[in-house]
């Protein structure tokens, strides 16, 4: 293997430092690119003396910052974004300018020295799709502009525009991951709103469990390690360029069976409280009925397949919670 140094935007966040670890195992060297909005020191502080590794306090929007960051590396992972459905229904404003104008920054500037670009998308682009499961040439069925929620995926989406354009008219190698669920140990119990740290949380503390809705909405959970297992191989198949690509574990879920599986796990049996979503999210929102990833492309272009079962995945995940989660109270 080549030693390579790569820029991590976003890389002390929860998928980010997971990619950074891996990357640094591999013997490569990474300069971390986080404004720590949301990332934290603690996911990175193990690497704080090893020689490969560079911090970076800042933005992604600001680009003479960028330029220097971008000038002497191989590639960049892009990560940085403001991401929870929780934080983009409360500021879907801050939410698109970070998650436009950073992309842009990055593909403006990755373009100057013509390093590769992997970018983090993700499944919630595909809105209120029927057509189960999504292949990444689906239709997107997204909402009403009146809804906030659906900000993110159009967001989402015009960073993978940007990247096919950048790819097409400029010859610069971009790819985009969609990402489905991805949970792990350092899911942000407070951040992200997701809900496997939500419920791993309220289950630790003997408190009901909170489903949205019915409960019969579906989601495909992906463990942090596989979902960074499939950006690597973005990152190192020439053929991926130009492409966007499900890095998704395809075992389906509803968040009623989810609830009483992390109650099994974490050994409660508590109460398990359906809410309504005006009552979690305000009016005007609208959430995505089914989610499934075909995984037709990841597989024959990347390799790609998640190997962490569910059980597997929630078991590491608990374990994480039980010994960090006093650290966010
Ligand atoms: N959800 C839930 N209880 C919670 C948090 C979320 O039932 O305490 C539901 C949410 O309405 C959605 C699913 O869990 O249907 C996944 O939500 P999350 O915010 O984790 O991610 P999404 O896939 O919606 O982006």
């Amino acid at each position: 293997m080549r030693k390579q140094h790569f820029l991590v935007t976003g890389g002390a966040g929860f998928i980010g430092s997971h990619l950074v670890d891996a990357l640094l195992e591999a013997g490569h060297s990474v300069t971390v690119l986080d404004d720590l909005s949301v990332g934290k020191e603690q996911n990175f502080a193990h690497h704080r003396t090893h020689p490969d590794f560079h911090f970076v306090k800042g933005s992604v929007l600001d680009k003479p910052l960028v330029e220097r960051l971008i000038a002497p590396v191989d590639g960049v992972y892009h990560l940085a974004a403001v991401v929870g459905v929780k934080y983009v229904v409360e500021d879907p404003l801050h939410g698109m300018q970070v998650n436009v104008r950073g992309t842009e920054t990055i593909l403006e500037t990755a373009l100057e020295r013509r390093c590769k670009v992997v970018i983090a998308s993700s499944s919630e682009t595909y809105g209120k799709s029927t057509q189960v499961p999504f292949a990444e040439e689906n239709n997107t069925v997204l909402g009403a502009t009146s809804i906030p929620r659906w900000s993110y995926a159009v967001a989402k989406l015009l960073d993978e525009h940007l990247a096919c354009a950048y790819y097409r008219q400029k010859g610069l190698p971009t790819v985009c991951v969609r990402y489905f669920n991805a949970y792990g140990p350092r899911l942000d119990p407070r951040g992200y709103g997701s809900v496997i740290a939500r419920f791993i949380s309220q289950a630790l503390d003997g408190n009901p469990l909170t489903v949205y809705g019915d409960g019969q909405q579906t989601r495909s959970f992906t463990f942090v390690g596989d979902a960074v297992y499939g950006t690597i191989a973005a990152m190192e198949t020439p053929e991926s360029a130009g492409l966007t690509f499900n890095i998704g574990n395809p075992r389906e879920i509803t968040m009623d069976q989810l609830a009483r599986t992390i109650q099994e796990a974490v050994g409660t049996a508590g109460a398990i409280l359906h809410i309504p979503y005006t009552e979690a999210y305000g009016a005007n929102f609208e959430d995505s009925r089914r989610r499934l990833p075909d995984i037709q492309r990841s597989k024959a272009v990347l390799g790609f397949e998640a190997t962490t079962s569910l059980e597997d995945g929630l078991h590491q995940t608990i374990l994480w919670f039980k010994e960090h989660r006093h650290e966010f109270i």
